[in-house]
């Protein structure tokens, strides 16, 4: 079989590279290869009854599959260079909004219409955040929901499978530099096309570590996030919330001086468990439809730690300490912020005698007895700061569930296209480490269509 293009990963990357060819050609051949299940055949088993935690499925329906990791995310698109990634570094500031903002134009047309965009243009929260030494950054969100997110997926199906050859649960195994182009190698078959864009998202990141040696691509890799997910009730940011959606706080601690962030709010949202190559980490997400909606808000608090020579596994250190939380909690732990800053366990009793319900079903426990010390004070240290912007943030009830780890990609080398040394060969998404979001993956891909198709 010999294609134009074949994409690798049908995540936002993939999926937006793969509608823009057919946009601005529709006579190129693609296919597209995914490691997981078609969307209809994406289901998460975790029903909070019969199975209450991960039982770590062969393919892990939150993380792969048609839509990517994205599928079942919260369906937050900020649009901003301040974070999510770096692309601004490739194609320039003004350029990467302006992809962003057109993925936006998509995401409307295809079934997200009458979604709310917020904005932090003008808010009173930047003064008061400045005033109790936190920083609000910059960012417009749209926020479709894992609801609504669903439906444009399944809208962008629908329409490129009538022009685009997919191939679902079929994992790409090899990639070969021919005269022509590449070959890949899925599932024993041979494939081969002009130009390849691979978009395998971080469960692809062990993968494209193994590409990337195969081929001798060149790549950088030193940084992991290290925190926790914090649930409280939904009231305690809700002026927050109301007007921002998701606000990303920044604060430098005292102590360290280290940056602790708030990431990936949710309000009256569910936190769920996210498993990558088989390590049980937690995320969270919410829903549009009011219906389903929970009396709790979540959102990370993370602090980034880079690693200097000659330590280079960033990620495996970020493996380990999700490991130790496995390790004592059989998965995700969970511990009531009063318990924490008195040095002892949070027990059944204890949360349930607290006055915030988990959404997550997680084993209660000891979180300083896996993050390490300099990170732990570092996220109490931010909890009493924000208590001061959303008082009762530093409450004993408040749920801390542990590990939430960023695993970020080891950046492989690519030019201003994303290409990277081998001509043709396009790295984007968050497997290529220059991006960390739905909005900077899908503008990726947007990116690289245009220019294969500018010089073919
Ligand atoms: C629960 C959750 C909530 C989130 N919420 C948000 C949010 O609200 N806002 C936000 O900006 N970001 C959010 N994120 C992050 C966001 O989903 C990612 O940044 C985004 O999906 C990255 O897109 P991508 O296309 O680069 O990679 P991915 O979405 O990870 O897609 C990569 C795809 O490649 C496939 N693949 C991997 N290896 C191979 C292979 N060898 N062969 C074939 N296929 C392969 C994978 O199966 C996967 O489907 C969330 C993530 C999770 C897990």
């Amino acid at each position: 079989m010999k294609y134009d293009v074949i994409v690798v990963g049908a995540g936002p990357g993939g999926i937006f590279a793969a509608y823009e060819l057919i946009k601005q050609n529709a006579d190129l051949k693609i296919g597209v290869f995914e490691a997981g299940h078609a969307l209809d055949k994406r289901k998460c088993p975790i029903d909070g009854e019969k199975v209450k935690t991960c039982i770590k499925c062969k393919s892990c329906s939150i993380m792969s599959g048609f839509g990517g990791a994205g599928a079942f995310s919260d369906g937050k698109y900020n649009i901003t260079n301040d974070f999510g990634g770096t692309l601004y570094e490739y194609i320039g500031k003004k350029k990467a909004l302006e992809l962003m903002n057109y993925v936006d134009d998509i995401n409307m047309a295809y079934g997200g219409e009458g979604t709310k965009m917020y904005s932090t243009a003008g808010s009173k929260f930047d003064k008061i955040c400045m005033q109790n030494k936190l920083k609000l950054l910059n960012a417009s969100v749209r926020h479709l929901g894992t609801d609504i997110n669903y439906v444009v997926l399944e809208n962008i199906y629908n329409e490129l499978k009538e022009k685009v050859d997919f191939y679902f649960d079929c994992a790409v195994d090899h990639v070969v530099k021919t005269e022509n182009g590449y070959t890949i190698d899925a599932q024993g078959n041979k494939y081969d096309c002009e130009q390849c864009v691979i978009s395998v998202g971080r469960i692809g990141s062990k993968w494209m570590e193994k590409i990337c040696h195969e081929m001798d691509i060149p790549t950088k890799s030193n940084r992991v996030d290290l925190g926790v997910r914090v649930e409280l009730p939904a009231v305690i940011f809700s002026h927050l919330t109301d007007e921002l959606y998701e606000s990303k706080i920044v604060y430098r601690t005292e102590k360290f001086e280290d940056n602790v962030r708030t990431f990936c709010m949710n309000p009256h949202g569910a936190v769920v468990n996210e498993n990558t190559n088989g390590i049980v980490t937690v995320n969270g997400h919410s829903y549009e439809d009011p219906s389903k909606h929970t009396d709790n808000t979540n959102f990370a608090l993370l602090v980034a730690k880079h690693f200097s020579e000659p330590f280079k596994d960033s990620n495996g250190y970020g493996e380990s300490i999700a490991r130790l939380s496995n390790m004592l909690g059989g998965g995700v732990i969970v511990q009531r912020f009063g318990d924490l800053v008195r040095g002892r366990r949070s027990t059944v009793n204890r949360i349930e005698e607290g006055l915030v319900r988990p959404t997550l079903a997680a084993t209660p426990g000891d979180l300083s007895l896996v993050l390490p010390k300099r990170i732990l004070d570092g996220i109490i240290e931010m909890i009493y700061a924000l208590d001061k912007i959303a008082p009762g943030t530093a409450n004993d009830d408040t749920l801390l569930y542990g590990v939430e780890v960023k695993f970020y990609n080891m950046e492989v080398e690519v030019d201003e296209n994303l290409e990277c040394k081998h001509k043709g060969l396009y790295i984007i998404g968050d497997g290529s480490g220059v991006t960390h979001s739905l909005s900077h993956a899908s503008a990726s891909g947007v990116h690289v269509a245009r220019q294969i198709v500018e010089n073919r």
